[in-house]
């Protein structure tokens, strides 16, 4: 089936990003989410980043301007139901995801495929709450989405191959490459990068180094682009807590168990850049670490 029209659930960082990407390689966009001032961010961001690519010339201004003509927003996830693909990106926790797509469901086409962009739950869980685990499956992008070229395709247990080829055809719509990853905890990337996270925030907990110190070790000492703590605070510190647990939960090993320093962030609400404050300030002109 072609695949021109997609639903995507969540207008937060992700979300706009998969909106902007998609609109971009010609496909209409419908983006939902409850909070109506998270779409207008959402619209807000989208028109920005354009505005970046196009100053980079990396797109025409023409360009912009269709991708903008292409996306629309609604806070009522029915109108979702009319779209092809439907990638949902909301919130990292599962009784939210469940709660979408079994409200989605009703008001479905029979050949649309359901995606969620979900970093550590579980595909096979995810789907078996829909009525079409068959035509389920993991959409991962990375953050920022218009930036990164990777895309994580997941299968659940009873993901047919018409459903794999179908997203695997969008992915190379979007110009973007996919790696495929089995459905256990994390599956590949965040399976291998949260821990290192969360080491490094350990190693800030047992005052073996300051923020600095750590961020510039791992730029400086390991050629990685940014300190994990900075990642961390792009990443989101609930989102990094929420895939630490899901690991944790998952694969029942100590060695996944989240440092009760990160649990203290998100306890006070400090989850990064969104919140404007994690291991960095970012109040001010330039990010100083808060520890
Ligand atoms: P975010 O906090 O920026 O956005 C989440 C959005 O979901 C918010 O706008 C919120 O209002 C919305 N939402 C919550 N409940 C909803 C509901 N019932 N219906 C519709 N919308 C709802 O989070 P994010 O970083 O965009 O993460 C979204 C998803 O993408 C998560 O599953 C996360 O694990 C995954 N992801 C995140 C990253 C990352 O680096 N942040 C990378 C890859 C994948």
């Amino acid at each position: 089936m072609a695949i021109e029209q997609v639903g995507i659930v969540g207008a937060g960082q992700m979300g706009n990003g998969i909106a902007h990407v998609f609109a971009l390689a010609g496909y209409e966009v419908l983006m939902n989410d409850i909070s109506e001032d998270a779409l207008r961010a959402a619209l807000a961001s989208i028109d920005a980043n354009l505005d970046r690519q196009v100053g980079k010339d990396l797109i025409s201004s023409a360009d912009k301007v269709d991708a903008l003509k292409r996306i629309s927003a609604t806070q009522t996830l029915a109108d979702l139901g009319k779209t092809d693909l439907i990638i949902e990106s909301a919130t990292e926790r599962e009784t939210i995801k469940t709660a979408i797509f079994e409200d989605l469901v009703p008001h479905l086409k029979p050949e649309t495929i359901l995606t969620s962009n979900t970093s550590s739950i579980s595909i096979t869980r995810l789907a078996s709450r829909t009525d079409r685990p068959e035509m389920f499956m993991g959409f991962h992008f990375m953050n920022p989405v218009p930036i990164m070229q990777l895309v994580e395709l997941i299968r659940g247990i009873a993901t047919d191959e018409a459903t794999f080829n179908s997203c695997h055809d969008v992915v190379e719509r979007l110009g973007k490459t996919s790696a495929t990853a089995e459905d256990f905890p994390a599956f590949i990337v965040n399976r291998i990068l949260m821990p290192m996270i969360n080491e490094a925030i350990y190693t800030l907990y047992e005052g073996v180094g300051s923020v600095k110190s750590i961020d510039t070790s791992m730029k400086l000492g390991a050629n990685h682009p940014m300190g994990p703590l900075e990642l961390a605070d792009f990443i989101g510190l609930d989102t990094c807590l929420a895939i630490m647990n899901v690991l944790h939960e998952g694969l029942a090993d100590t060695k996944y168990r989240p440092c009760p320093l990160l649990t203290k962030y998100v306890e006070a609400g400090w989850l990064g850049r969104k919140t404007k404050r994690g291991f960095y300030d970012y109040r001010g002109e330039v990010p100083v670490p808060t520890r």
